[in-house]
Formats: structure tokens, C-alpha cells, sequence
């Protein structure tokens, strides 16, 4: 990632709470000896990282459950094996949990609506496949689902097949990248009425039962907000880290502030910010004017210690684009805005090395 601090070297609270003092003792112990266990790309151990989740241990068993990609299996075993070292250990039980075919999961989260969340999330997916990644986008705003527009899929039918695990959804598929989303399920122009149970099993399956195949990158458009349905679609996924989309207002700003307590809290490494409408160039004389506000995303960056990762300028064409399912990353790639995104997705793909030896694809 381009500045600051890496985002993995952030520390959580404890992964479970303690029942009594020899669990906590115990479980104690056990963190310890998952932090010496390091992922190797990412180069930070699988506590920080958040891949470790639900850590239980009932008399002399550890429970625990592995939030991995398809690449990180092998951590399981190793898991087992540094864990041998604890004599009142009589088994370790680890639950991979994982999404089928999938390398990495990230999410794209905003504090309010209105910021450019969605605008993001399919501009960066372009961004990712231009620099050529098999990219999946999954639309779980249930608030405003509108990444199937923005590609120019409307209300496309959503098919399903048959496997030996059960029924799956069949991605769409626009501009080379997979879709799936919660407003493909609603009656065109109907809001979507669920709520509480309903909406997390929604969402849930959505996480477990889509077919995506090989992708190196799944993004994943979340709800506005620090809401329910955030937390179960971060607690349910393995998402390997968050990228918060914000206006540089003041008042978006303490929205982003909010949802980054939120996601330290659950142990997810936040990325970084990503500035959204930090400024309108002039057509005549080019001079910059910030019309929401300056410096916004820089002050939280520096005051949370999160990567500013880029500043995107208001341009009318993002909103011609995304009404015409044509996003300007791949209308215009060379355009100030696509610069920025195809910065981003270097920078991310820096950090997870996730397509090796691939041709960079721009025209
Ligand atoms: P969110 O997902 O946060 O609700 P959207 O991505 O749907 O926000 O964006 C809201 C509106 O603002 C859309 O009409 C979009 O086209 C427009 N928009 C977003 N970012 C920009 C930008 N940088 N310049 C111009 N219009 C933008």
C-alpha cells in the first residue's frame, strides 16, 4: 500500500471472551501461538490479519474457525501443528471457511450513502481486470442495489443450476467481470422489503451459494452504514481487508470514523480510504476547486492510521457512465478518474500478489 503504516500491522481486541480464568488463560495461550504463524504474501501473522474467528475452547478442545482463500488451505495443518505444542490440548478442531474458487475477498464499505460506494466498487473491478485479474463484484447494498445498472445489466435474469452441494446462482457476467446482487432478486422498481433473519440468510447465502468459478478478486459492495447487515456479511465472508469510500465532509467523515471502529472491532484490516469528489477542474482553466470540502480524507487517514489510497475528482462523465452501464475506467482508462482506480488496483495488487505474470491490458 502507498503511505502510512501497513494496514496489517493493525492489533484487535481479544478473538473470543474469556468464560473463566483457565479458558482465558488457555485461550490466551492459544493466540499466542497462532500470532507466530505469518501468511507469507501478506507478511503479517493470521491474528492480525483477522482470518482467525470464533476461538473457543471448551475444557481441553480449541475450536476455531480459518476466514481463508482458496490459496490459503494449507495454513489449516499448520494451525494444527504449532497448536500440538499445548499439552492439555487434546484436539483442535478448524473450520475452513472459505468462498469456493475465490483468492481474495475484499469488501467496499461507506459510512452514508450518497458518497460513491457503488461508483467505486465497479470502477475498481474494471481497474482490477484491465490490470488483468478474474474479477466477481457482488452487490449486497440491500439499501440501494444499483452495481447491475451501473454495468448495463437492468434486471437481468439471475439462473440457477444444480450441484452436488445444492442449488447455486449463476453469476451475470458484464465488461469481463462477474455479477451477482441482491436487486437482481427484486421485482424491477419494488424496494427491497426484508429485514432482520430474513435479510442475513439473504445475504448469507448469497456469500455461500453464488458459482463464481476462478476469480483472483471478489469485491464486495456492502450496505451504507454499521448496521446489522454489515457485520453479518463481514462476520460470514472471508474478507481479507475493507476499502472505505468517503466525500472529504466533514460529516461523511464521521460516518467513515464510526464504520472503521466497527471493522477494527470485528478484526477486519481496513486498507484505506478512498476520497471520492475531492475536487472540480475547471473546464476552461483547469484549476482544482473543492467543492465538498479539503484535506478531509488526509486528516482521518493520518488520525487512524489508514492509507489514503486515492482522491477521486467529481467528473459528470462517472455519472453518464453509470447510467449507461459504460464506467469511464473502461470508457476513458487514460481519463484522470481511471488513472486513480488503476492506481488503487496496483496498489492492492502489490499487497496481495494475486495475478502473476499477467499482461497489464489497456487500450
Ligand atoms: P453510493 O453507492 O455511495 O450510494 P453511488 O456510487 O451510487 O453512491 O453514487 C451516487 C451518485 O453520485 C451516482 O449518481 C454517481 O454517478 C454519482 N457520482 C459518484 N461519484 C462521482 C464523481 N466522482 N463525480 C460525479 N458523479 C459521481
Amino acid at each position: 500500500m502507498p503511505n502510512h503504516r501497513s494496514p496489517f500491522q493493525s492489533t484487535h481486541e481479544p478473538l473470543a471472551p474469556p468464560s473463566d480464568p483457565i479458558s482465558e488463560a488457555r485461550s490466551q495461550a492459544v493466540t499466542d501461538l497462532l500470532k507466530t504463524i505469518v501468511e507469507p504474501i501478506l507478511d503479517n501473522n493470521i491474528v492480525s490479519l483477522g482470518m482467525v474467528r470464533n476461538l473457543r475452547v471448551v475444557d481441553d478442545y480449541v475450536y476455531l474457525r480459518l476466514y481463508v482463500g482458496k490459496h490459503q488451505h494449507a495454513l489449516k495443518p499448520q494451525i494444527e501443528t504449532v497448536l500440538s505444542q499445548l499439552t492439555w490440548c487434546k484436539k483442535v478442531y478448524v473450520q475452513i471457511c472459505t468462498i469456493s474458487g475465490v483468492r481474495t475477498t475484499l469488501a467496499i464499505s461507506s459510512g452514508k450513502g450518497g458518497v460513491g460506494k457503488s461508483t467505486t466498487s465497479v470502477n475498481l473491478a474494471i481497474a482490477l481486470s484491465l490490470q488483468g485479474a478474474k474479477v466477481g463484484l457482488l452487490d449486497a447494498d440491500v439499501y440501494g442495489p444499483n452495481i447491475p445498472q451501473m454495468l448495463g445489466l437492468g434486471h437481468s435474469q439471475v439462473n440457477t443450476i444444480e450441484t452436488e452441494t445444492g442449488t447455486r446462482f449463476l453469476p451475470l457476467e458484464a465488461h469481463g467481470i462477474k455479477v451477482m446482487s441482491v436487486g437482481l432478486l427484486a421485482e424491477p422498481d419494488h424496494p427491497l422489503a426484508w429485514r432482520g433473519p430474513v435479510l442475513h440468510k439473504i445475504i448469507t447465502q448469497f456469500i455461500q451459494d453464488v458459482e463464481w468459478g476462478d476469480l483472483d478478486y471478489l469485491l464486495i459492495d456492502l450496505p451504507p452504514g454499521t448496521g446489522d447487515a454489515q457485520i453479518t456479511i463481514v462476520q460470514e465472508s472471508p474478507i481479507c481487508g475493507v476499502l472505505l469510500v468517503t466525500t472529504p465532509q466533514q460529516v461523511a467523515i464521521a460516518d467513515v470514523r464510526r464504520s472503521i471502529h466497527m471493522f477494527r472491532r470485528v478484526g477486519i484490516p481496513v486498507l484505506g480510504i478512498i476520497e471520492n469528489m475531492s475536487y472540480l477542474r475547471c473546464g476552461h482553466c483547469g484549476e482544482p476547486t473543492p467543492i465538498f470540502g479539503r484535506g478531509g480524507g488526509q486528516q482521518l487517514a493520518e488520525e487512524l492510521h489508514a492509507s489514503l489510497l486515492g482522491q477521486i475528482p467529481i467528473d459528470a462523465r462517472i455519472c453518464a457512465g453509470g447510467d449507461s452501464g459504460q464506467p469511464l475506467t473502461m470508457a476513458d482508462p487514460n481519463s484522470r478518474v481511471g488513472q486513480v482506480f488503476l492506481d488503487i488496483a496496483s496498489a492492492l495488487e502489490r499487497t496481495f500478489c494475486t495475478v502473476q505474470d499477467k499482461p497489464l491490458v489497456l487500450n
